[in-house]
């Protein structure tokens, strides 16, 4: 059987979030090719496939039930892949459900959030070094603006870039937009 393909995260064996293994997926009991190696906010299943992410199968099966804060009532909790942090005002709200309850999320030394262009989600390419970063220049200089701001010099930043490695902190995460091939990129250390 083919795996599902996600529009906000194309390949995801190529990107470490899923591994080829044999395994019974937990969700739907299914015997399955690819596993789901990304985090999940909610319950931990002991196996998950590619197949009950796409679908929308997953999020609820492994959510979670909380208190309402006034504890008058309780709220069902889908499970999460990722989290929605800093999403621009003009994303739809329903971009940002699929990204986070019906596409494999990454991991990184933090909690990531995902990056947005042109009113939509991007693409999820990878963890990254310097050297799958450097060809990117629009993805580099966002990078550069973003240690800047933490009062670096030109030198220290320029040697921050350098550092950069996909296994090793820093690592970049890099991204690209669907409508305007605009590469992005974020940064985190452990
Ligand atoms: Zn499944
Ligand atoms: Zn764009």
């Amino acid at each position: 059987m083919t795996e599902p393909v996600f529009r906000y995260h194309p390949d995801p064996l190529a990107t470490g979030s899923a591994m080829g293994v044999q395994h019974t997926c937990s969700v739907c009991g299914q015997l399955r090719q690819v596993r789901h190696q990304g985090p999940i906010y909610g319950r931990q299943p002991d196996s998950l496939c590619l197949h009950c992410i796409h679908s929308g199968e997953a999020s609820p099966a492994l959510g979670v039930v909380a208190c309402a804060t006034d504890g008058s009532h309780t709220l069902d909790m889908p499970a999460q892949f990722s989290d929605a942090l800093d999403v621009p005002d003009e994303v739809p709200h329903h971009v940002v459900e699929e990204i986070t309850r019906r596409t494999p999320g990454f991991t990184g030394w933090q909690q990531q959030s995902w990056l947005y262009h042109c009113g939509d989600g991007c693409a999820f390419l990878g963890p990254a070094g310097y050297h799958d970063v450097q060809p990117h220049p629009d993805a580099l200089n966002m990078l550069r603006v973003s240690h800047r701001q933490y009062g670096w010099s030109p030198e220290e930043t320029e040697q921050f870039l350098h550092r950069l490695d996909r296994n090793a902190d820093p690592t970049a995460y890099l991204f690209q937009c669907l409508h305007c091939g605009t590469h992005l990129a974020s940064w985190d250390i452990g």
